[in-house]
């Protein structure tokens, strides 16, 4: 089994689910709803897009803290080399997180950085203290 499989919130699994498979609704014509100049593509949304980048590093660098070394295209897409739960747990959130901002900003203006991260920290925390 996957450890996709052992992540907890059924929310979670679907998420991380439609990436493994290439599922999410993502159009591959508009223009990402974040930095508007890029096309829209899986790819983009998680691991190039300039306007999130600094979420990226941040969640990158919790990452290297709690000596996860891994948040590659693999780790993040196929949930393949996750060590722990807590970096199950971040990977995951890190998507989810992404993915909810996303559709936020098709009707409005996208959030900014700062209030992505801190949400994905809030959300990370929340997950820990349920899963115990
Ligand atoms: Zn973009």
């Amino acid at each position: 089994m996957r450890e996709i499989f052992q992540t907890k919130s059924a929310k979670t699994l679907s998420l991380n689910y439609l990436i493994l498979h290439n599922l999410l609704p993502i159009t591959g014509n508009s223009v990402c709803f974040f930095c508007r100049t890029e096309p829209e593509s899986l790819e983009h949304l998680f691991f190039t897009c300039n306007y999130l980048a600094e979420v990226r590093e941040e969640t990158r660098r919790w990452l290297e803290e709690e000596g996860c070394h891994s948040f590659d295209r693999r780790s993040i897409t196929e949930m393949t080399g996750i060590q722990t739960d807590y970096h199950n747990t971040i990977i995951s959130v890190y998507k989810e997180t992404i993915w909810i901002y996303r559709n936020r900003a098709i009707y409005q203006k996208p959030a900014q950085k700062t209030t992505i991260f801190k949400r994905l920290e809030a959300e990370v925390k929340s997950h820990l203290r349920h899963a115990v």
